[in-house]
């Protein structure tokens, strides 16, 4: 991959890095002031209004669920910015694969680990 294109994928994960942090923030203070607010024992939670509490916990839990996905996603930014350090960017990470990925398929998700081919297999839709 040609330098210019890659000053192009680091300048994007940055940004998208930058976006994504900011939004696990928010979240979390979202499913933190959430928990704070409406019980004074924050941890020990325990349930006076079994329906209320239940969509309550329901919305956190879909929260946090998006954290983590986010965490997810800001770590493999990194490691793809740590590959476009040491030039195996753009490479599938499948096993025995080692192929390099499209360059639409990056443009579309630059922190992308797999080929297609690879992608299909592990999600169990390929033809294995
Ligand atoms: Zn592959």
């Amino acid at each position: 991959m040609k330098a210019a294109e890659l000053t192009q994928f680091k300048k994007a994960l940055l940004e998208l890095r930058e976006k994504l942090m900011e939004n696990v923030n928010l979240m979390e203070d979202e499913a933190l002031g959430k928990s704070g607010h409406e019980a004074s024992g924050n941890l020990s939670n325990v349930p006076i209004h079994m329906a209320d509490v239940g969509t309550d916990n329901y919305d956190r839990d879909l929260t946090i669920g998006l954290i983590q996905n986010g965490e997810d996603e800001l770590r493999a930014i990194d490691e793809a910015l740590e590959k476009i350090g040491n030039k195996t960017f753009g490479l599938c990470e499948g096993e025995g694969c080692g192929k390099k990925i499209s360059k639409a398929r990056l443009t579309a998700l630059p922190y992308v680990k797999l080929c297609i081919e690879c992608q299909r297999q592990e999600e169990g839709t390929g033809k294995s």
